[in-house]
C-alpha cells in the first residue's frame, strides 16, 4: 500500500483529481489518499494558502497528487505552486508532450519531454517597486552554478534511462550573457560526460519558431524557469491543448505531480474540463512507485477513449461531447476491458 497526499485544488481541480483517483484505484494500485487542502479552499477554511498540515502531509508521504491552483493576477498571495516547488525543492519539472491519435494537431508523432529548471532565476520572487510611485519594477533572476548542474544532469540522466537520443539546451546567452552564459556553459560540460547521446543548444526566439514549424528535430529539451513554463505550454499546443499535457515535479525528498493547466475558472463546476492532463499526471506517478504495469494500462486506456473520440470532453470533440464524470467512466471501462 503507497501513501499519496491528494490536494483537490481550485476550480475544476476537486473534479479532475476525483477523476484520476477514480480510474487509479480501478487499476488495481492500492494507495492510501491523505486528503489535504491548499489554495482558495484552504484560505476559506484556514485563512492560509498552504496550511502547515499539507507540508507535513507531503513531508511523511514524499509524493503527492495536485490539482490546479488558483493564483491572484498582480497582487494578493504568492503562488501555492511556486511555494510548494521551493519548499521542497523540487527542481525537475519534466512535461511530456506526445501526439494523441484521434486528436487534430499540427503534427503527427511527436514525442518530446520539456526537462525545466524549476527553482531559480525569475521565479525566486526578488521582485520590487523601486519607489513608491511605482514608477518602476525590477525581478531579480538568479543562475547558480550548481543549480544549473543538477537539472541538466537531470536532463541527460532521464534522456539515458528512457533511451532518448538527443538534449538540446534552450538559452537566451546572446543577450543574457551571465545569467544565460552559466546555464550554457554547464550545459557544454555536462554533454561532455554523455557522448552516448547528441547534444545542441537553441537560443529561444529561434527556439520557439522552430518548436512550431519542425518539432520533430527535438527529444528532450532542457532550459532555465521562464523559458521552460512558455515552452511546455507551446509543446501541449503542438499535441492537442492544455487538457492533455501532464507535469513531474521532482526534488530529492519529495515528488507532486499535476497537470500543467490551470484552474480553468471560466469552465468550473460545469462538468466540461477533460480530466486527461491530471490522469497521466496520476501515470507518471505510478512510474514513480514504480507500478509500471498499472501505469501502462491506464495511459493505453485513456488514448483509447481519445482516439475513439466518442466519449471525449469538449475540448476534443466539439459535436457531441460528455461531461468530465462520463469521460471517466469511459476510461475505466476500458481500463477493465
Ligand atoms: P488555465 O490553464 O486555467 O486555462 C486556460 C484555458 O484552457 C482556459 O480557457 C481553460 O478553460 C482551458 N483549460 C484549462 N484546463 C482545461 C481542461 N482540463 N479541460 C478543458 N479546458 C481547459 O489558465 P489561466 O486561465 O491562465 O489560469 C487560471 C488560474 O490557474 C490562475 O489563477 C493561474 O495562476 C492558475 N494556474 C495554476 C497552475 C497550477 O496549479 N500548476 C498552472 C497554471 C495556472
Amino acid at each position: 500500500m503507497h501513501e499519496v497526499t491528494l490536494i483537490p485544488g481550485d476550480g475544476i481541480g476537486p473534479s479532475i483529481t476525483e477523476s484520476a483517483v477514480r480510474i487509479i484505484e480501478a487499476s488495481g494500485v492500492k494507495i492510501a489518499w491523505d486528503r489535504a487542502e491548499a489554495g482558495m479552499a484552504a484560505i476559506d477554511k484556514y485563512k492560509d494558502p498552504l496550511p502547515k498540515a499539507v507540508l507535513d502531509s507531503i513531508e511523511r508521504t514524499r509524493v503527492a497528487l495536485k490539482g490546479p491552483l488558483t493564483t491572484p493576477v498582480g497582487s494578493g498571495f504568492r503562488s501555492v505552486n511556486v511555494a510548494l516547488r521551493k519548499e521542497f525543492d523540487l527542481y525537475a519539472n519534466v512535461r511530456p508532450a506526445k501526439t494523441f491519435e484521434g486528436v487534430t494537431s499540427q503534427h503527427d508523432d511527436l514525442d518530446i519531454v520539456i526537462v525545466r529548471e524549476n527553482t531559480e532565476e525569475f521565479y525566486a520572487g526578488i521582485e520590487h517597486y523601486i519607489d513608491p510611485q511605482r514608477s518602476a519594477a525590477e525581478t531579480i533572476g538568479i543562475v547558480t552554478r550548481s543549480g544549473s548542474h543538477r537539472i541538466l544532469k537531470y536532463a541527460y540522466e532521464f534522456a539515458r534511462k528512457y533511451h532518448r537520443k538527443k538534449v538540446t539546451t534552450v538559452h537566451k546567452a546572446n543577450i543574457l550573457k551571465y545569467t544565460g552564459g552559466l546555464f550554457l556553459d554547464v550545459s557544454r560540460e555536462v554533454a561532455a560526460e554523455y557522448p552516448d547521446l547528441e547534444s545542441n543548444d537553441r537560443i529561444i526566439d529561434n527556439m520557439a519558431m522552430q518548436m512550431v514549424m519542425n518539432p520533430h528535430q527535438f527529444d528532450v529539451i532542457v532550459t532555465t524557469n521562464l523559458f521552460g513554463d512558455i515552452l511546455s505550454d507551446l509543446a501541449s499546443g503542438l499535441v492537442g491543448g492544455l487538457g492533455l499535457a501532464p507535469g513531474a515535479n521532482i526534488g530529492y525528498t519529495a515528488s507532486i505531480f499535476e497537470a500543467v493547466h490551470g484552474s480553468a475558472p471560466d469552465i468550473a463546476g460545469k462538468d466540461l474540463a477533460n480530466p486527461t492532463a491530471v490522469i497521466l499526471a496520476g501515470v507518471l506517478l505510478l512510474r514513480h512507485l514504480n507500478e509500471e504495469s498499472a501505469a501502462e494500462r491506464i495511459e493505453r486506456a485513456v488514448r483509447s477513449v481519445i482516439k475513439e473520440g466518442k466519449c471525449v470532453t469538449r475540448d476534443l470533440n466539439h459535436q457531441s461531447p460528455v461531461g468530465t464524470s462520463k469521460m471517466t467512466a469511459a476510461i475505466i471501462d476500458r481500463l477493465t476491458d
